[in-house]
């Protein structure tokens, strides 16, 4: 999409979602012309879902924007990850956690990270179970160097925008109960949940953060 009609629907986009919520641009497939566009705009946050992909784009965007990891993290490129991205929103799994907190104690760097949480049960998704969740948070504060901030969830394809709001409804109750939970070095703050066709729903919800991408950039080609 062009330029001008990259930052007309951002600002669209912008005006129309309330103050308080984050809106993250989801750039996987988008030229760095396009994200720049965004910024110009008014987006501050970016989300790529490939490390190749962000550390060949990011160069080529030297906007001060906060880049966060948005797809699957498979333990063999977390090094490169933690040269491109500021935060990772799909900490899933111990043996991640394990890999990232030796490089970042190595490199003398902490990692905001967001839980991914697989509220949908879906076989098929990564992220922790609803119920696993106070156990893996328990677990992470051998970790010191991933400072945890909050929840992050992919809920099934929906059909309608509708049938998100179960399962943004029960994100939002396990953060706050896991706000209550004072776990140490748990900070819950950031709800990221919603996309193009389910964001005012997650934002009706409780939802800190939205990730947009064909709402900001047009349908992907
Ligand atoms: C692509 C993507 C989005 C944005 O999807 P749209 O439907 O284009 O808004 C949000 N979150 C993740 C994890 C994505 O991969």
């Amino acid at each position: 999409m062009s330029s001008e009609g990259v930052r007309r629907r951002c600002e669209e986009v912008l005006r129309q979602v309330p103050a308080h919520v984050t809106v993250l641009a989801a750039t996987k497939g988008r030229r760095p012309t396009e994200i720049r566009a965004a910024i110009a705009a008014g987006i501050s946050h970016v989300g790529e879902n490939y490390v190749q992909e962000a550390l060949a784009k990011r160069p080529l965007v030297p906007e001060p924007v906060t880049w966060h990891m948005i797809g699957h993290l498979q333990r063999n490129k977390a090094k490169k990850a933690l040269e491109v991205f500021d935060w990772l929103q799909t900490l899933d799994s111990l043996r991640l956690a394990g890999r990232l907190e030796r490089l970042l104690a190595q490199a003398e760097k902490t990692l905001p990270v967001l839980i991914e949480v697989n509220i949908g049960r879906e076989p098929q998704k990564a992220g922790v179970l609803p119920e696993e969740l106070p156990d893996f948070l328990q677990e992470l504060s051998r970790f010191p160097h991933l400072q945890v901030r909050g929840l992050m969830a992919i809920p099934p394809l929906p059909e309608k925008p509708e049938d998100s709001r179960p399962h943004f409804r029960e994100m939002r109750r396990l953060f706050e109960d896991l706000s209550r939970e004072e776990i140490p070095g748990v900070r819950m703050e950031v709800l990221s949940m919603g996309m193009s066709v389910d964001w005012e729903v997650a934002v009706e919800e409780g939802a800190t953060m939205i990730r947009l991408g064909t709402a900001l950039f047009g349908p992907r080609v």
